[in-house]
Order: structure tokens, then sequence, then C-alpha cells
């Protein structure tokens, strides 16, 4: 459809970053076109409207963007997902693997409630092991994740595969 059009094309691919045979997938060119930016938000909002959304937690850094809107528009609080060390007061984490190493993501004890039903959202899914590391954060303090939204997946890594039992709902597929 259209809108999935104009948020594609919106989209800037550049190559070699952050590292050489990297195909980047740059959202700071969606950000400078506000229909675009508008059109985004619009179709998660219509994509939850109806799923009872209690919590929307977005990623560190790109799903502080596009999560904020959505929160507001579905009435729901908005909780960052941080890198660690950020957060002041106690935390939770989880962990999750990097081709090389590993990586953890923090949030603030209390941000989510047993039983909340949380929706993730980032601005694009590669391997899925942000998304995942978010699904196990949300089980450890008893929140429902009922779904994952990404501005951006691709495919080819299976990220999907990664996210077991969470429905993701995607914009657009780039290679
Ligand atoms: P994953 O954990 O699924 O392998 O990687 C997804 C995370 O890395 C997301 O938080 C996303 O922001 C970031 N990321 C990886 N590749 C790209 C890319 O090409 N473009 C953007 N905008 N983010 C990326």
């Amino acid at each position: 459809e259209e809108r999935r059009k104009v948020i594609s094309d919106s989209i800037r691919v550049v190559p070699h970053f952050p590292k050489e045979g990297i195909m980047f997938q740059d959202i700071t060119t969606l950000l400078l076109n506000p229909i675009a930016f508008q059109y985004s938000i619009e179709d998660f909002v219509e994509q939850y409207r109806d799923q009872q959304v209690e919590v929307v937690a977005g990623f560190e850094a790109r799903g502080f963007i596009f999560g904020p809107p959505i929160a507001l528009a579905l009435h729901c609080p908005f909780v960052p997902l941080r890198k660690p060390g950020k957060l002041p007061g106690e935390t939770v984490s989880a962990e999750y693997q990097l081709e090389y190493g590993s990586d953890k993501i923090e949030m603030s004890v209390g941000a989510v409630k047993k039983g909340q039903r949380v929706l993730l959202i980032d601005d694009l899914i590669a391997t899925g092991g942000t998304l995942a590391a978010g699904v196990k954060l949300m089980k450890q303090v008893g929140g429902e994740v009922i779904g994952a939204g990404c501005v951006i997946e691709l495919p080819e890594l299976n990220g999907r595969e990664n996210l077991k039992g969470t429905p993701l709902y995607i914009q657009v597929e780039k290679e």
C-alpha cells in the first residue's frame, strides 16, 4: 500500500556503516520526512489500538524515537530499555549474544508490573537478539509481551525465529 511505500522510500541505505560490508538502514531520513514519520506512527497505532496494550517499551536508542509517540496515542506509559549503567536506581537486566561477545539491556524496577500487557518497539530487527532480550526481561518481571513492532525487518537473518511465540509486526522488509 501507499503508506508502506512512502515509509520504505524514506529510509536511506548507507553502505559500509558502521563497518565494512554492512548495509546500514538509516531511519534519520525517515525522521526528516514528517509524512513518512507520521505514516509509520499511525500504522503502528492502528495495528495495536485494539490489543489492550498497557505499556510500550522501547529499546535504546532508536526505539526511543518510535516508542513514545505510539505510547501517547495508545494512552500508555513509555518504558525505556537502556544500555547498562544508564538508569539510576534499582534495575533488572537481560543479556543477549552478539556476533562477538554479549550485551545487556536494563529496565527500572517497578516500571512494568506483573500481568501488564507490554508492546516492544524498535526501529529494526536483524538477528532478533535485542527483541528476544526484551521478551526475557519482561518475563523476569511478570509482564506479558503481546507483540513486538519494528519499522524494518531484515528477513534474511531469520530474527523472527528468535522471538518464539511473540508476534512480530513490521512495516517494511529490506535486504
Ligand atoms: P538485532 O539484535 O536484531 O540483531 O539488531 C537489532 C538492533 O540493532 C536494533 O536495536 C537496531 O536499532 C540495531 N541495528 C542493527 N542493524 C541496523 C541497521 O542497519 N539500521 C538501524 N537503524 N539499526 C540497526
